[in-house]
């Protein structure tokens, strides 16, 4: 018997392989995977044929045999689910496949890892609700019994208590037999949920599945879901491509966010995948967030989504919110810190209560300048500036490159450098000079190397260890810290003049997230917002108002720009190693494209191409085209229409892209 296997291994073709006996106990089944050498390697594969002989021209290389078959969890959505996706995403199959069995691929997969002994521990399985969040489990409980898709918003405040909703439905839907994916958009909150979970439920049914999670722990789970045990899996991206039978709830935290979307081509949205799957599965699926996402609230008017609303904190209560601009004359100690603010943090620390300070630094917001030729320090490789690091270093945020820096300018020779903007390791010298008695200390994330230092800061503030702490985006998200009663946003306005659609909603969702820490447990907060310019959705910076104002006039820039949530959105993006030729592409790709169009009939805008505002990284140029149109069936049928024509550059197809 022999079995044409498609291989995971850099889209090389299916080969034949050759089923030796001692395999065929176990039937042999299209889509099975299969372990199978590769000159000297081990790898994994799918089988796409099977056949009891080969033809002569099948046998062209000799057949090697099949190494092992493993067992696939059962699902019988799985298949059309998987063709789903692939055709929202315009790609192969085998790719999904390919993402979510590289583990079996790690070394040692080939006999099946040995179940792994849990220790139990006694959880304590009762969730005490408010009457608000009661009632909404209640209607949340009958899709779940019913098993029907069905898609919901919880809106609720920062500190309202989603979580013991989430709770309360995993209890519900593992009490039918039924599993749940738990998605979170970053790896630290899925362990920071884990862990609160952990209390609750116990490690039999609570598992985690993503990258921090070691291969054993990755084929344990494997192992549960061919046994088809209900359980909660928690995760970022990984779960949602997972095999499982038995999912009846999928629930998707902070659903607002922009990295459920990855960074890598094809960029796979889990949550747009999540929504493909629970319609696939016929399964309800719940987004919570403090700051729901326009398109979310949209099709709550739009395609009967129901919405849920939780308006009151758990305990505390919701900060004073202060806006000061930071180009007024007055005299202070440093540019950074508005005498507001400084009055602020004086006052807190007199208090002994804590005091949280973000910058975001998505922007390049800290770099040198020559003040003669005003030539600023790029990288070489990316088309940004490089910032300004501890111990007169320079480094760039793309690629890694790092430098002395510069005492002379590298253009004119003048001495006349200076460093403009602000980054974290500048702020936290800027408070310690101010407050030389403060206990400090800086929690930002620029790699996952810097994890455990991370991990450590966050508990040492949780705990009251310290008295102020300085981040960025990383600390916005999920975190409770009860003895916060300030919040000071340096720059607000840094990320609102980034040039997409959505700049501004998810420059507004961040600063109200990290607003949302101040107040957890105290009568009385304060956050102030410090800007360089007006701007009005500085003016409706509550949450409180969320809905009733920022929404409402987002929506009405959306609908006048005709930007999603009115029109469906796609990037098309080109990259080469040479400037020249993917400008080239660009063009034609438009060309082709505009042709297309008139050809047919279509009704589909082609925006671009554009030079995005990073347009090289790492030596690779890129180019982006938008096509945007009410119909997203008939972008698809644009896309193939120059998908494979021949052309220097590689072209990348991203459906509802973000920013
Ligand atoms: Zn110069
Ligand atoms: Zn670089």
């Amino acid at each position: 018997m022999y079995v044409l296997v498609n291989l995971i291994h850099r889209c090389r073709k299916p080969l034949w392989y050759h089923v030796p006996l001692h395999l065929r106990e176990r039937h042999v089944a299209i889509d099975d995977v299969v372990i199978v050498p590769l000159r000297k390697q081990t790898i994994v594969g799918v089988v796409v044929d099977i056949r009891v002989a080969l033809s002569a021209q099948d046998r062209c290389h000799a057949t090697k045999d099949v190494i092992a078959i493993q067992t696939m969890p059962p699902d019988r959505f799985y298949a059309v689910f998987i063709k789903k996706i692939a055709a929202y995403y315009q790609c192969e199959s085998i790719y999904f496949l390919m993402r979510l069995r590289q583990f079996l691929n790690k070394k040692r997969s080939v006999e099946c890892a040995s179940e792994l002994t849990h220790v139990g521990s006694e959880a304590d399985a009762t969730v005490h609700l408010t009457q608000e969040q009661q009632a909404i489990v209640e209607q949340l409980k009958i899709s779940v019994d019913r098993n029907i898709f069905e898609c919901s918003v919880l809106h609720g405040v920062t500190g309202s208590g989603k979580t013991e909703i989430y709770k309360a439905l995993m209890h519900h839907t593992l009490s039918l037999k039924k599993s749940v994916l738990f998605l979170v958009p970053e790896v630290g909150l899925a362990l920071s949920f884990q862990k609160k979970l952990a209390q609750c439920f116990s490690a039999e049914v609570l598992y985690g599945f993503h990258s921090s999670k070691t291969i054993a722990e990755k084929k344990q789970v494997w192992h549960v879901l061919v046994a088809q045990r209900p359980v909660i899996i928690i995760g970022v991206h990984l779960p949602i491509l997972l095999p499982i039978n038995n999912v009846g709830l999928i629930i998707i935290d902070e659903e607002h966010a922009s990295h459920y979307q990855e960074q890598r081509h094809p960029k796979i949205n889990t949550k747009d995948v999540a929504l493909i799957r629970a319609h696939a599965y016929n399964v309800p699926i719940l987004l919570g967030s403090a700051t729901p996402s326009v398109a979310s609230l949209h099709n709550v008017e739009t395609k009967n989504w129901k919405l849920y609303t939780l308006s009151e904190r758990f305990g505390g209560h919701f900060p004073k919110i202060k806006l000061v601009s930071l180009t007024d004359k007055k005299k202070r100690a440093s540019f950074w810190i508005s005498n507001e603010l400084y009055m602020a943090i004086d006052d807190r620390l007199a208090k002994k209560e804590q005091t949280i300070l973000f910058l975001n630094r998505r922007g390049h917001s800290f770099f040198i300048q020559c003040t003669s030729c005003s030539f600023i320090v790029r990288c070489h490789a990316c088309s940004v500036s490089l910032t300004v690091h501890e111990h007169g270093t320079l480094s760039c945020h793309y690629c890694g490159y790092t430098m002395r820096e510069p005492t002379l300018c590298i253009e004119c020779k003048s001495e006349a450098l200076v460093k403009k903007g602000v980054g974290t390791q500048q702020l936290e010298n800027i408070i310690r000079a101010l407050f030389p008695s403060a206990r400090v200390a800086r929690a930002d994330l620029d790699t996952t190397a810097k994890r455990r230092t991370w991990e450590a800061t966050m508990q040492a503030f949780t705990a009251g260890d310290l008295d102020i702490m300085i981040g960025t985006q990383t600390i916005t998200k999920g975190h409770n810290f009860p003895r916060v009663t300030l919040v000071g946003i340096i720059w607000a306005d840094i990320d609102f003049h980034v040039p997409f659609f959505n700049a501004t909603e998810h420059a507004v969702q961040q600063l109200l997230q990290v607003a949302g820490r101040a107040g957890r447990s105290t009568p009385y907060s304060d956050v102030i917002v410090q800007s360089m310019t007006q701007h009005d959705v500085l003016e409706s910076l509550d949450e409180r108002l969320y809905r009733s104002a920022w929404y409402v006039q987002e929506l009405e820039k959306r609908r006048l720009t005709n930007f999603p949530p009115y029109k469906r959105l796609v990037e098309l993006e080109l990259k080469h190693t040479n400037e020249e030729t993917v400008h080239q592409d660009a063009l034609e790709l438009v060309l082709a494209l505009e042709n297309y169009v008139a050809v047919h009939g279509l009704d589909v805008d082609i925006l671009g191409p554009a030079k995005p505002p990073v347009y090289k990284i790492k030596n690779i140029f890129s180019r982006k085209i938008y096509l945007r149109s009410i119909s997203f069936q008939v972008i698809i049928v644009l896309y193939k229409s120059v998908k494979d024509h021949k052309r220097p550059s590689s072209l990348f197809f991203t459906p509802n892209p973000q920013q």
